[in-house]
């Protein structure tokens, strides 16, 4: 059976050779209605319903588990069909919520910092994994308006390319979902031959988790720094066509000792001359097992104090949901830390 989840408007539209507004038709209550029978689907015919169902479903991961953090943020696990464990989050904001999804399970590039790292890669998502890990919320919590979606969960979302970028089609589809581009946010590590058909592909978003102002350092860091070179990096930054107000992202991890200082907040705004961009600091979650500190918050002060004495724009991202291990870089799907496979 083919799960329609994986399908996109064309697709679907080719389902119905002679007549493809019905490919519209089911598009819309796949991503728009969120209908998980085909039955559901009214404005079709018994027949035609009788004949889709021969060889499509509408088939969701599971839902195992949602925890609740003490400021809100929520995160929710599902099970996929060969019962590998994904995680998003849900961050509420002051009108709205954010949501933050996973692309991979478990991650190759191994980040020193980044908990999804112990897992080692698994397998890519597929598009169904992926677009429902907004509908799911979208159809549980029909009264949050989810407004921001941002690839930062499990995963390196440049190195799904394919299943994350048609992903984004259905998301944004004015049939479908109909999130808005500038809200969906790409977070990579700097996979830099993507980078060079992102925008065209996409139009969404982008951040760079950059975490360090030197070659050295980022490699310490970062392994994927000895295959995709910081400076070439840059330079593909450089290269980057945004339209003109919009700026790319660079997070930028603090640990203590390693990059926090404020040497290294100088460096950053050196290597940053040239860039459209922001600068988005976030302070180390430490993980159990991790031997990486979070920064002083004094260190972390004067970081950003020097930024701010820069052409660039800086915000502090506020850690959310760290005691559910909710926050950046803390997903493992539960299977490292709170052992309780979910039932
Ligand atoms: N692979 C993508 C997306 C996942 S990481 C990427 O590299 O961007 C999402 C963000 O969380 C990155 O900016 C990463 O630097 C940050 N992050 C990872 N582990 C973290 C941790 N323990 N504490 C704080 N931020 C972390």
């Amino acid at each position: 059976m083919i799960n329609l989840l994986n399908l996109d408007k064309e697709q679907m539209k080719g389902l119905f050779s002679d007549r493809q507004y019905r490919g519209t038709q089911v598009f819309t209550w796949v991503f728009a209605k969120a209908v998980s029978d085909i039955r559901d689907m009214t404005n079709l015919s018994k027949a035609t319903r009788e004949e889709l169902s021969k060889t499509y479903v509408i088939s969701y991961p599971e839902p195992v588990r949602t925890q609740v953090s003490s400021d809100g943020t929520e995160k929710l696990a599902y099970r996929l069909h060969d019962g590998q464990i994904i995680e998003s989050v849900l961050m509420p904001e002051k009108n709205h919520w954010s949501l933050c999804i996973s692309s991979q399970v478990g991650c190759a590039m191994g980040c020193a910092f980044c908990c999804t790292a112990t897992l080692g890669f698994k397998r890519n998502l597929e598009v169904s994994e992926i677009v429902s890990q907004a509908l799911h919320p979208l159809r549980t919590y029909p009264d949050r308006q989810i407004r921001n979606i941002v690839f930062m969960g499990m995963g390196e979302p440049l190195l799904n390319y394919d299943s994350v970028i048609k992903s984004i089609r259905i998301l944004t589809d004015k049939d479908g979902p109909q999130f808005s581009k500038r809200r969906i946010t790409v977070s990579t590590c700097g996979i830099i031959p993507k980078l060079k058909t992102l925008w065209k592909d996409s139009e969404a978003a982008l951040a760079v988790s950059l975490n360090a102002p030197s070659a050295e350092i980022r490699e310490r860091l970062m392994p994927v720094t000895r295959k995709y070179p910081l400076e070439e990096l840059i330079e593909a930054l450089k290269a980057y066509q945004l339209p003109n107000r919009r700026r790319i992202t660079i997070e930028y991890v603090l640990v203590k000792g390693i990059n926090d200082r404020v040497r290294d907040a100088r460096e950053l705004i050196r290597v940053l001359h040239g860039l459209k961009v922001k600068v988005n600091l976030i302070p180390f979650n430490p993980w159990p097992g991790c031997a990486l500190d979070a920064p002083d918050h004094e260190a972390v002060l004067a970081f950003e104090e020097q930024l701010r004495n820069s052409p660039f724009a800086v915000m502090l991202r506020k850690e959310k949901g760290r005691d559910i291990l909710a926050a950046c870089g803390q997903l493992a799907g539960g299977i490292v830390h709170d052992g309780h496979e979910a039932h």
